[in-house]
């Protein structure tokens, strides 16, 4: 396999990881001790709130009637398109005929934390995308955070949290936020699930609390991949990574080409368009792109669908031809973007499939966000007398193989009654 780093990360050292756990695991005990004054305090300390942290209906009113009408609309759209998703993704088996009538059904758990991260960027879409799931899902009790600003969480997410059914909004960000929801802090039902991405604070706190509660995955700081060959156009490839290395420092980019005029050309261009960007934006985005970024080149299409592979990215675009071949092939990313017309801003914001994936190479093993996060999928069965017949025969002879003689006899009883 010949594959050729044309530029390649810094690696990041093992110690900053260690000092973000050790901060997280001391805030989580101080608020599992203190409850909600230790929540208050961080709230002061760290996003330098002194307001209510709930949200009362007449601040959630007011701050939807401030939205103005075309954000609405456009909100609304988003809205649509990921419940019309979200509600396709419901339909699953109810019912089939084995050797007896079986079925599963989907119950949702009873309660949902809602994690809308906001320190850097106002990400409306992350309200819309758990928020909606988890109504879809059936969740009775919703709880949903999101850092406050000056004035509290801004007003257009506070519509989105709303149009998308919170039952409860609380104004707390990081490690507080999501503790309270774990813990049930401020009136909340205590979470089942905490779902929802947020930076490496936030997705090292869902990490320790799993297991008390369930989390949907680990989504931090995001990551993408473009897979490019010869036909691609270097500057839409160069803007595609540009705009996600927008998210921060520390979000890496990836380019994998088998074409060395196409890497090349974006590696010249990229680092001009995150310059372009407004600031803090441009630092941003250069930072991510000067530190994060690799750039690979490959001989043939298999090693670059192996390369994706072993990266398993949180976002994966494909500017290639044979786009057929590629979907056929690869095996792990979040979300899969085919093709120069679209791109993962239109996945982030408001083309219906869930943002919320999985990061730092979690894709090999889980997906995305969806419906089934939120509901355990349980399974039931009837038997029929001559099926049960059938059935106890052979069960008792499997049972008796293994040493089993109660489950036998349990299987026999039924052949007397039919
Ligand atoms: P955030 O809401 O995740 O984090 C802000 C909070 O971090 C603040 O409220 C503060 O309480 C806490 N915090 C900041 N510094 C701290 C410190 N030193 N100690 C303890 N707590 C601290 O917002 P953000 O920072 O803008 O990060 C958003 C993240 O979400 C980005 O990394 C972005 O890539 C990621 N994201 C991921 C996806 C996905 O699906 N994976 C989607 C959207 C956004």
């Amino acid at each position: 396999m010949t594959v050729t780093y044309l530029k390649q990360a810094d690696p990041r050292p093992a110690a900053e990881n260690n000092d973000i756990r050790d901060i997280v695991r001391i805030m989580l005990a101080n608020i599992e001790r203190d409850g909600e004054q230790a929540v208050r305090r961080y709230a002061e300390q760290l996003d330098g709130w002194r307001g209510d942290i709930v949200l009362s209906d007449a601040s959630r009113a007011a701050a939807c009637a401030r939205v103005p009408d075309e954000m609405k609309a456009d909100i609304r759209f988003a809205h649509g398109n990921i419940r019309r998703f979200a509600e396709a993704q419901m339909e699953t088996v109810r019912e089939c005929e084995v050797e007896v009538i079986a079925g599963q059904k989907q119950i949702p758990v009873s309660s949902a934390g809602c994690y809308v991260p906001g320190g850097r960027y106002s990400h409306i879409a992350s309200a819309l995308m758990t928020i909606t799931t988890a109504k879809v899902a059936g969740v009775p009790h919703i709880t949903a955070v999101s850092p406050p600003r000056a004035e509290g969480i801004p007003d257009a997410i506070v519509y989105a949290m709303d149009l998308s059914g919170a039952d409860l909004i609380l104004n707390l960000g990081g490690v507080q936020g999501v503790a309270a929801m774990a813990q049930g802090l401020f009136g909340a039902r205590p979470a089942d699930i905490l779902v929802g991405p947020g930076n490496s604070y936030v997705a090292e706190a869902k990490r320790m609390l799993f297991c008390a509660v369930g989390i949907d995955m680990f989504a931090g700081p995001t990551d993408s991949m473009v897979i490019a060959d010869h036909s691609a156009c270097a500057e839409t490839v160069a803007w595609d990574l540009v705009s996600q290395a927008e998210h921060g420092a520390d979000s890496p980019v990836w380019l994998v080409s088998t074409d060395r005029r196409l890497a090349d050309g974006v590696m010249l261009r990229a680092r001009e368009l995150a310059g372009s960007l407004p600031e803090p934006n441009a630092t941003a985005a250069r930072t991510a792109w000067e530190d994060r970024a690799e750039v690979i080149l490959c001989d043939t299409r298999e090693e670059a669908a192996s390369v994706a592979d072993s990266y398993a990215p949180e976002h994966l675009q494909v500017q290639a031809e044979d786009l057929d071949w590629w979907m056929g092939r690869l095996t792990a990313y979040g979300s899969l973007f085919l093709g120069q017309e679209t791109t993962v801003p239109f996945g982030d914001k408001s083309s219906g499939p869930n943002h919320v994936l999985p990061t730092s190479g979690a894709a090999r093993y889980t997906g995305g966000l969806s419906v089934h996060k939120f509901t355990k999928t349980v399974t039931w069965q009837r038997c029929t007398a001559e099926a049960a017949h059938e059935l106890a025969r052979r069960t008792a002879r499997i049972s008796r193989s293994e040493g089993m003689e109660g489950h036998a006899r349990a299987a026999e009883l039924r052949l007397k009654r039919g």
